[in-house]
């Protein structure tokens, strides 16, 4: 049985298994919680994302995958870098947002990590509309089949926080 949490603020600061990386498909680095994480977390996470361009994603992380790096010297064992599609009015992408919970979760599950934190994918730099974004994001954990014990779901500020929470209501 998975149990979803919630937080308000800096995901940087949790302590958690696993922290999930809202990145880019560079994995070189970014804004928002990349760069935060990357700030935070100090070089040896971006070392080991070089390595994984250089061996298995030559041409990048694809979108609605994700993949595994230490997490330097945040207070968790892993970050698992996802890459979230950006929002389009005109094509239904909620598939791709869908396979980024579900791919973290996954490579989770092959760590043996029991609690993941998980920002709000895409919905920064990204633009995807929040209510929609935590309605994939909580029915997408809700359906994993996963031994992850807790999902925690970060949000950077109050607005987030409440959608998030009327969602898990
Ligand atoms: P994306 O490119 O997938 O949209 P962003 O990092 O730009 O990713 O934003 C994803 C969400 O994370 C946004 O809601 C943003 O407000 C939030 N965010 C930004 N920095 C942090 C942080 N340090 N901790 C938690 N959430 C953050």
């Amino acid at each position: 049985m998975t149990t979803i949490t919630l937080v308000q603020g800096d995901i940087t600061r949790q302590s958690a298994d696993a922290i999930v990386n809202a990145a880019n498909s560079s994995l070189l680095g970014g804004g928002g919680v990349d760069g935060a994480i990357h700030r935070r977390g100090g070089p040896a996470i971006l070392a080991e994302c070089r390595d994984l361009r250089a061996s298995h994603y030559g041409k990048g992380l694809p979108t609605g995958q994700a993949v595994a790096t230490t997490a330097g010297e945040l207070e968790a064992s892993w970050v698992i870098h996802t890459v979230g599609p950006v929002w389009s009015a005109t094509e239904d992408r909620a598939h791709l947002l869908a396979s980024c919970y579900r791919e973290a979760l996954r490579v989770a599950d092959e760590l043996g990590a029991r609690t993941v934190a998980f920002p709000a994918v895409s919905t920064g730099v990204y633009r995807w509309p929040m209510e929609d974004a935590a309605r994939i994001a909580v029915e997408t954990v809700r359906a994993a089949e996963t031994a992850v014990e807790e999902v925690r779901f970060v949000l950077f500020d109050e607005a987030a926080y409440e959608v998030f929470a009327r969602r898990i209501r």
